[in-house]
């Protein structure tokens, strides 16, 4: 979970580039077992990344409601108008503008980014390196990334995103040793260079470029053999390059591009995910745990893979399933008239169906998002179940806490803590029926009025006074 803005020489290849964000990650948060100081910032946060000779990218609960059915009959705006059911983008007042360029919570994801809907395709390929050999075969490397990877963004976009995934099932063997392309965390892919992940890159797609048709695919993935570099409890190297031309060309004529590098493993159960958070970026989501090294607490928790992806899975928050185009309109509802007071009713995350989120918009970069979080499936770890509201600013880069999770019980210190890679302050942040939360300063409130029998949850919302200005 750690970003980095990218580094792209100005080649000629680079000025016809995007905007291309590095994404290196994720590194355990609390992971448990081999981090020597399990107090300690991240190890990843040791590199200075952002002191690294990395040009700025090219430019590149209470009484229950009737709530009768999904359809919520609140007098919201519906956020999106209407579109195919499958990929509907974000669109309408609640849809905020913010960062053009990189990985953003804006609602728009600028070109360059792979599609997060429909069919997606990956390229997958394994490599390993004449001084690191492959300890297992290509299947069983393969096997710890699929066919979970796939099967989890299924689920979680509510079969809206068909991610198939085809392998190149041989070890690729690369001309070179491991230690002579330098990848260590934060190294970077300047086009022209005989190092790091460009020389990697260049002389991957020259092993397969005859073999493979790269217009085939919408995204790269590459599984390293395990045993090169040093273990992901140490230091995380796994990382991507998503949103444009990396300046690499490959023969069939498209840039290689949205690129997913593994290495190592995660430990414990749901290690695949780090490869969901990878393809996330290249989706276009950003880091939402901090990624300059400071000392503070996860922003999000366990809300969301963007935060923590590692430990049990996590479904991705609501914000991150409308940007990505796995929400149908209608099941976003907005709250944007100044002032107004509407009622809602939440669906929880786990059922595809109704409601998933309410947006209220504080100004045009920034606004409140409620969902109901509720133990399921993909969120086996939640240990209390109520409306989580979430704090999203689409003006604040990866990595520098775009997303702040609003706790209902600060200083509760939570209510999971089997497992320390999920945080446990934030574990039982949602609002539960009778419980009200309002923002002094915009004046916008939510009160939870009641949960039925099937989870849903009926939620009143006052709208900010003066949605639509920019507080800052
Ligand atoms: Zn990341």
């Amino acid at each position: 979970m750690k970003v980095t803005p990218a580094a792209l020489a100005a080649t000629a290849a680079a000025t016809a580039a995007l905007a291309v964000t590095l994404v290196l990650d994720p590194a355990p948060t609390r992971a448990s077992a081999a981090v020597p100081s399990p107090s300690a910032a991240p190890p990843a946060a040791a590199i200075p990344l952002g002191a690294a000779p990395v040009a700025q990218v090219g430019k590149g609960g209470v009484p229950a409601a009737p709530t009768p059915s999904a359809a919520s009959p609140s007098s919201a705006t519906p956020a999106s108008s209407a579109s195919p059911a499958s990929a509907a983008r974000p669109s309408g007042p609640c849809a905020l503008s913010g960062l053009r360029a990189g990985a953003s919570e804006a609602a728009a994801t600028p070109k360059g980014y792979a599609r997060s809907s429909g069919t997606v395709r990956a390229l997958t390929l394994l490599i390993d390196f004449p001084d690191v050999r492959a300890p297992l075969t290509p299947e069983a490397r393969y096997g710890e990334f699929f066919p979970a990877t796939a099967e989890f963004f299924r689920a979680s976009s509510y079969g809206r995103l068909d991610y198939r995934s085809t392998p190149r099932l041989k070890w690729i063997r690369m001309p070179r040793s491991f230690a002579s392309y330098g990848i260590k965390r934060g190294a970077s892919f300047v086009p022209g260079t005989d190092t790091g992940y460009y020389a990697l890159s260049r002389d991957l797609v020259s092993a397969v470029d005859d073999e493979v048709d790269f217009r085939d695919y919408d995204v790269v993935n590459v599984l390293a053999t395990p045993n090169a570099g040093p273990p992901a409890t140490r230091t995380v190297l796994s990382g991507s390059f998503s949103g444009g031309n990396l300046g690499l060309r490959t023969k069939d004529g498209v840039p290689l591009s949205n690129v997913s590098f593994m290495w190592s493993r995660q430990t414990g159960e749901s290690a695949f995910r780090a490869l969901n958070h990878e393809n996330a970026h290249t989706f276009g989501l950003p880091d939402l745990y901090f990624t300059d090294g400071r000392k503070a607490p996860p922003p999000v928790g366990h809300w969301d893979p963007m935060d923590e992806d590692w430990g049990p899975d996590n479904d991705f928050l609501g914000w991150h399933k409308w940007k990505l185009g796995w929400l149908r309109p209608g099941q976003v509802e907005c709250a944007a008239r100044p002032g107004a007071v509407t009622e809602h009713t939440l669906t929880p995350t786990r059922s595809a169906d109704g409601t998933k989120i309410v947006v209220i918009p504080v100004s045009a970069r920034a606004a409140f998002v409620l969902e109901a979080r509720e133990r399921g499936r993909l969120d086996p770890s939640v240990c209390r179940a109520g409306v989580l509201i979430t704090w999203v600013r689409t003006d604040v880069p990866s990595g520098r806490g775009p997303i702040r999770t609003v706790d209902a019980t600060p200083r509760s210190r939570g209510c999971y803590a089997s497992d320390e890679n999920v945080d446990t302050e934030l574990s039982d942040a949602q609002f539960l029926p009778g419980q009200r939360f309002t923002d002094r300063e915009s004046g916008a409130a939510v009160t939870v009025l009641g949960r039925d029998a099937h989870d849903n949850y009926r939620v009143r919302v006052r709208a900010a006074r003066v949605p639509g200005k920019p507080k800052d």
